[in-house]
């Protein structure tokens, strides 16, 4: 039994997420979940429409679901940031969504930008905190506009802030780690405050999972290993800031934006799963984008809802999606967006 909501959002995110939604009306079919989704229009028509971003009532409706599948929001007819601000970040911080969970995996050996690097070593987890740190917009300006000026941004790492995601970390590498091994990867040499921190929670923590192998690289010797050794990590826990920047490395070396995958989680409240690309408003309403991130984030979902031995028949299908050139034009495919779900579909059908 899960609720899920549905807010399929701008430009071609309804094009995607309908596969994604297909696909789990399939999976709720076929192992009798009793997945139960509601669609909730926000995004630019509403909001052009009716100058509603997101009301409180709708926020207060979302509280009572398990869990939130979004496609993209952002439309050229409405002010670069209105949408995401009031919507993405709304919701993050409405729901106090700390980690963001951000898998960086391979399905196809010609994607990958790294000689002789394939299938076997790109496959990891990067667990991003999502809520403070140098993103949490502390800071001013002295003199400003003056030949003195000074303009000050603070990094803000709060004790109960880092332990919960060490821990979500931890948790996370412990279930479903691969070996299972978890790195923190932080600057602790130079900000000797804040990721001193980030050191002894990570340290004390780790005592809690002995069976969980622990290491540490900084920030600037992981951006070279994950570009010469991906196949050293398992799971990575980062600040925001390190985790906004690695994730993008990580996104190339999975074969860019079209197969990235995100989810916003607070493990004790509503999280929120999309594919990382946005409502790229120039291919929209053409059924010609790409849907298997999409697809991915909905397969994501289903592990935090508890039906985590879906996940992988999710991961294969697309797999073979790409395997067999069943994909779109941006693939190389020669497919429209809704004949790749159906083609995905027909391919959990068969594997069950
Ligand atoms: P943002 O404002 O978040 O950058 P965007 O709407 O510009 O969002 P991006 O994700 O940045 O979209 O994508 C940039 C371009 O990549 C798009 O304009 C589109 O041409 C292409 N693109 C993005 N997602 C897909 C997809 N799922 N399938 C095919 N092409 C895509
Ligand atoms: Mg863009």
């Amino acid at each position: 039994m899960a609720n899920i909501a549905y807010i399929p959002g701008d430009g071609i995110g309804e094009e995607v997420t309908s596969q994604g939604i297909k696909v789990l009306e399939y999976l709720d079919g076929a192992y009798n979940l009793g997945l139960k989704f509601e669609k909730f229009d926000l995004g630019a028509e509403r909001y052009l429409k009716t100058g509603d971003i997101l009301p409180i009532a709708v926020l207060n409706k979302l509280e009572t679901f398990d869990s939130i599948y979004l496609g993209a929001v952002g439309d050229p007819r409405v002010e670069p940031g209105v949408l995401e601000k009031g919507i993405l970040l709304k919701l993050r911080f409405y729901f106090d969504q700390y980690v963001n969970l951000r898998p960086i995996k391979l399905y196809k050996e010609e994607f990958s930008p790294l000689k002789g690097k394939g299938l076997e070593d790109i496959d990891f987890t990067v667990v991003r905190e999502n809520t403070e740190g140098i993103y949490a917009g502390i800071g001013g300006f002295l003199k400003k506009d003056t030949p003195d000026e000074v303009a000050t941004q603070e990094m803000i790492s709060t004790r109960k802030g880092v332990d919960r995601v060490i821990k979500y970390a931890f948790e996370y590498a412990q279930k479903f780690g691969r070996e299972p091994k978890l790195t923190v990867c932080d600057k602790s040499n130079v900000l000797t405050y804040a990721h001193n921190l980030w050191q002894r929670s990570f340290k004390e923590m780790g005592k809690n999972y002995p069976e969980v192998e622990q290491n540490h690289f900084l920030v600037d010797a992981m951006t070279m290993k994950m570009v010469r050794n991906p196949e050293i990590f398992d799971v990575v826990v980062t600040c925001n800031i390190f985790g906004d920047i690695i994730t993008d490395l990580g996104a190339e070396l999975q074969g860019g934006m079209g197969m990235a995958v995100s989810g916003n989680i607070n493990p004790d409240s509503i999280s929120m799963f999309e594919p990382v690309h946005g409502s790229a408003p120039d291919i929209a309403g053409q059924n010609i984008a790409n849907p298997l991130a999409a697809v991915l984030a909905a397969g994501m979902m289903l592990r935090e809802l508890g039906y985590g031995n879906l996940t992988p028949k999710v991961e294969a299908a697309v797999k073979s999606a790409l395997e067999n050139n069943m994909v779109t034009a941006d693939q190389g495919g020669d497919l429209n967006t809704d004949e790749v779900g159906d083609y995905l579909v027909k391919t959990l059908k068969s594997n069950e």
